[in-house]
């Protein structure tokens, strides 16, 4: 009898089926193919080919004008490469912007509606930084960075606001306020006296983060390590409320006593 053992097997049951080569080469061309990406905001990207055909994509959609997506609905290669970009870094996610560090050239992302000025993560100031004030290029210690308008903060001993006190006038009114102190000021030979304790309000923008070099750290570090020590390690947006809420005593007991 002639039976199965002869039979040769299907060749199509027995070849796997392969895999989707347009898959495969969309991933491929995706992240291998010369394009650039403009980010518009409200999660559109504009997308120019290598090719020199420009798409617009919308990201929260997964959507994309070019013709791969349009008439085959696929995860087309602009979209793909728009993912890899944010995923690396190189381009803001949807509800970000990439905006200019106002202190040097790096590159930040920010929530899309945030106000400026923006910082790097150098130039942000915290608690115990040192700052130059670029008027008179004295040094001042940080204690408070507030998110208050320097046009909403009076000082009451001048009788005006924070942005309209003399060579403040130089800065934009709509810049948050830090609250610094002179480092003389802070410790005397008991130690620190908070009496002494002036603290002066600036437009953010006036001050200019400097590095501390070694000699100089006492003050700053001494500071910075009460302030730590007043509470465990915490998140960026605790501490950002901690600070927004002692930056208006601070600021109260500012509109005291004059700016110098
Ligand atoms: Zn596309
Ligand atoms: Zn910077």
């Amino acid at each position: 009898m002639t039976h199965s053992l002869n039979t040769p097997a299907s060749p199509k049951a027995s070849l796997s089926l392969p895999a989707d080569r347009n898959l495969d080469d969309r991933s491929r061309r995706a992240r291998l193919e010369p394009m650039s990406v403009l980010p518009l905001g409200d999660s559109l990207y504009e997308i120019e080919s290598g090719a020199g055909h420009t798409y617009l994509v919308d990201m929260d959609a997964a959507r994309c004008t070019c013709p791969d997506h349009v008439f085959r609905d696929a995860r087309c290669k602009h979209i793909r490469r728009i993912a890899i970009e944010i995923t690396e870094g190189r381009v803001p996610p949807p509800g970000r912007r990439a905006v200019v560090c106002h202190d040097c050239e790096r590159s930040v992302f920010v929530d899309e509606d945030a106000p400026g000025p923006f910082y790097c993560e150098d130039h942000t100031l915290y608690p115990g930084d040192a700052v130059l004030d670029r008027e008179t290029e004295d040094r001042l210690t940080v204690v408070d960075v507030s998110d208050r308008r320097a046009d909403s903060v009076r000082i009451q001993s001048a009788g005006c606001s924070v942005a309209e006190y003399g060579t403040n006038e130089n800065y934009d009114p709509d810049v948050p306020v830090v609250g610094a102190v002179y480092p003389h000021a802070r410790v005397a030979r008991n130690g620190v006296v908070p009496d002494s304790l002036k603290v002066y309000v600036f437009p953010r923008t006036r001050l200019q983060k400097v590095s501390v070099s070694s000699d100089e750290t006492f003050a700053a570090s001494r500071f910075r390590s009460e302030t730590e020590s007043e509470s465990e390690p915490e998140s960026q947006t605790r501490s950002r409320s901690r600070s927004r809420s002692r930056s208006r005593s601070r600021t109260e007991r500012t509109e005291r006593s004059a700016q110098s």
